[in-house]
């Protein structure tokens, strides 16, 4: 009974000691804002090494123990840290891509184009493009489907050197020929920071692909474009990285960026890559940009890719990325995961009865 009331008595004793000290320490955080406020005006930098390692060996010497010198420099340690994130600019608590700084969705507007509204939006077309042909063929079934955005990819990122490259400019130019004929708008994949401008001219929205998430050129590039960029995560990149480099596009000043999932290297075999489902949320709770799966990279195989688009779509994708060849089996790059015509007929059939499909007029060129 004596022991508990002496207990007691103790622990309330912290608790006072708690508050005095919770006291000094916003004291101190107030003092320290104050100091930021006046190295701003002067032009000073904020981090001062010279005064840190001072204060510290001063607390050193005034310790009277019973904490270790090590313990004390650490706590101490501690407490400048925190009171230099005080100091912060905003961008550095909180990044632009966030939902701390934007709580709401961010629409992206491709041309007259919404994406990211309550409508999920449909991005297909092939790996490639190969020929004038090839992208019409697929175009006109894509436009029959109400889906308005193209892709094909003209740069081709290539593992190998000797692997198909891609058509370069003149991609580019039959994807607008093509997409103007029905209507649609182009997504097609930069790779080089120098052909971003060129390339205005010809698509509506720049991709950057897994290869060149962390291409910072390419990416400042990107923030200075007028296009939306629909940017893909990194092979091995975390979901903090992918958003770092959507951070650098949009504090180059180009807020329009939508982010695709496409999955990660791991080392499950029976798929390309494996996707990485949680990312969907998570990206979706952390920013407040319009969120994409890549069901074909991500797979890398068709027979899986409608429960795949369905998980994504349940997860709260904004939209999903897929590719279709009028003959995968003779495609040039990707031909054992590109869906066929009637495939892709029969894949949107089925993914309308899953969530709101955004339709657009189809034009039939
Ligand atoms: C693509 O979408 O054309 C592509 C190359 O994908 P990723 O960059 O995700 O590999
Ligand atoms: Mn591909």
């Amino acid at each position: 009974m004596k022991m508990s009331h002496e207990l007691d008595r103790l622990r309330q004793e912290v608790d006072e000691v708690n508050v005095k000290l919770l006291e000094l320490l916003s004291k101190r955080a107030e003092l320290a804002q104050a100091i930021g406020e006046v190295k701003k005006a002067q032009g000073i930098h904020r981090f001062d090494p010279e005064r840190e390692r001072d204060m510290l060996n001063w607390v050193s010497e005034a310790n009277p123990g019973p904490f270790d010198d090590k313990t004390i420099r650490h706590l101490f340690k501690q407490i400048f840290k925190a009171s230099l994130d005080l100091q912060q600019e905003d961008h550095k608590k909180a990044l632009l891509v966030s939902r701390k700084r934007k709580p709401e969705d961010t629409v992206v507007h491709v041309g007259d184009l919404p994406v990211g509204n309550e409508q999920k939006t449909v991005i297909a077309g092939p790996c490639s493009v190969e020929s004038e042909e090839q992208v019409r063929e697929v175009a006109q079934a894509l436009s029959k489907q109400g889906v308005a955005l193209l892709r094909g990819g003209a740069f081709k990122p290539r593992t190998s050197p000797y692997d198909f490259q891609g058509l370069g400019v003149e991609g580019l130019r039959i994807l607008r020929r093509v997409a103007d004929e029905f209507g649609m708008k182009v997504i097609s994949e930069i790779v080089n920071p120098s052909d971003i401008e060129k390339a205005e001219q010809y698509i509506d929205v720049v991709q950057i692909g897994a290869r060149n998430m962390q291409n910072f050129e390419l990416l400042k590039a990107a923030g200075s474009s007028q296009l939306p960029v629909f940017l893909k995560r990194g092979m091995s990149a975390t979901v903090e990285e992918f958003l770092f480099a959507a951070e650098y596009i949009v504090s180059g000043g180009n807020d329009q960026v939508m982010l695709c999932e496409r999955g990660i290297r791991t080392y499950e075999k029976w798929t390309r890559n494996t996707l990485d489902i949680s990312a969907v949320p998570l990206l979706k709770q952390e920013s407040h940009l319009p969120v994409f799966v890549d069901i074909t990279h991500s797979t890398g195989r068709r027979d899986i890719q409608l429960p795949v688009a369905k998980a994504a779509l349940a997860a709260g994708a904004d939209g999903l990325m897929l590719e279709v060849h009028p003959d995968p089996a003779v495609a040039l790059s990707d031909a054992n995961q590109q869906i066929n015509i009637p495939q892709f007929e029969a894949f949107m059939d089925e993914i309308r009865q899953h969530g709101r499909i955004q339709r657009s007029e189809p034009v039939l060129g």
